[in-house]
């Protein structure tokens, strides 16, 4: 059975299902089939800030700077995935905007995915990880001054009437402004991470089968255990290809702790180019890219499910 209702619907139908945190799940008489207490812990996102350009034209179709780039925090090591991004904007809206995006890819603030009761139509309690942690906040806070930089070129100011705003601010300000102006991409994930041991808060394997369950699998956003250094919809398509067929390999769930080894086992975007060429090989491909999905099952046409429906038996 392959559960996939995304990172804030897989784990209340776990939970529902008696897989879960057990204290939470008896808080809500919920009977404890399995006790994970990471089902619904770990909620990642990717903040982001905006920075207005000063353009004031026209909206535009034909792009101007459409771009996206991912670069490392003084704080991140050259071997590790990228933790910031810069994103332009088209001019767009009304009155059209140019913005460049600033966002933090690797955030180390979590939030955390709650029943609000046993209900299958309520809703669950989500509790969204914000900037709460203050390394989220200084790396975004760098980010913020290079794509203030970014605004400042030549290139994007003979496109823009006034200057970027808001204006450089002293380091005591920044911080603020990145919790006030903050938002959620929004790139949830980790929610039923996959990891190598139950008790550091993983639910999944590498092959996404649930902890202690025969055939039970997630396979959606939530098994990413971080936020990957990369918009979610390609790790999450990735993660529907790729483990199911490929995470049996040997010593992927080695390594200390439960993000950097679990992202290697499975997630393309956070893979270093020498990883990817291997697991491709381990494929039996000699190709550097995965090979395309022409064999892959077209997905059934299904009917939408009632609103919370469903729990499952693992
Ligand atoms: C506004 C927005 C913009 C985004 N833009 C981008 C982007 O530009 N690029 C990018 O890479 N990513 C983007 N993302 C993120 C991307 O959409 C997600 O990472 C991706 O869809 C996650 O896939 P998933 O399968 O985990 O969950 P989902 O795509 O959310 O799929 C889960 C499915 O399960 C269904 N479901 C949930 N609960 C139940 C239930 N109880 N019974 C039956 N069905 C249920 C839901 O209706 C849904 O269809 C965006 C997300 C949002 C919200």
């Amino acid at each position: 059975m392959v559960l996939c209702a995304g990172t804030y619907g897989s784990p209340p139908i776990l939970m529902r299902s008696g897989v879960g945190p057990a204290a939470h799940l008896r808080s809500h008489g919920i009977a404890v089939r399995l006790d994970l207490p990471g089902v619904g812990a770990n909620l990642a996102d990717h903040a982001g800030v905006d920075i207005d350009c000063g353009y004031r034209g026209p909206a535009r179709t034909a792009p101007i700077f459409h771009l996206l780039a991912t670069f490392r925090s003084s704080a991140t090591p050259s071997d590790q995935a990228p933790d910031l991004m810069l994103w332009l904007f088209d001019p767009r809206g009304d009155p059209p905007v140019f913005e460049i995006d600033v966002g933090l890819l690797r955030p180390r603030s979590r939030g955390a995915v709650r029943l609000r009761s046993p209900h299958p139509a309520e809703p669950p309690r989500i509790d969204l990880p914000g900037k709460r942690d203050p390394f989220d906040v200084g790396r975004l806070a760098e980010a913020y001054r290079r794509g203030l930089e970014v605004a400042s070129r030549p290139e994007i100011r003979r496109l823009c009437a006034e200057p970027p705003a808001p204006r450089p601010l002293s380091t005591s300000e920044l911080p603020d402004l990145i919790r006030a102006k903050g938002y959620s991409l929004p790139h949830v994930a980790g929610t039923c991470a996959m990891g190598p041991h139950p008790d550091d808060g993983a639910v999944v394997e590498t092959s996404e089968r649930v902890y202690g369950t025969g055939r039970l699998s997630v396979i959606d956003a939530s098994v990413i255990p971080n936020g990957p250094s990369a918009f979610t919809h390609i790790p999450t398509r990735d993660a529907r290809r790729a483990p199911l067929r490929t995470a049996r390999l040997g010593n992927l769930t080695s390594g200390p702790g439960l993000p950097g080894s679990a992202l290697r086992a499975g997630f393309i975007g956070n893979w270093r180019p020498s990883e990817r060429r291997s697991r491709y090989q381990a494929h039996g491909s000699r190709r550097r890219h995965p090979p395309p999905a022409r064999n892959w099952p077209t997905p059934p046409r299904c009917q939408p499910a009632p609103c919370g429906a469903g729990t499952v038996r693992p």
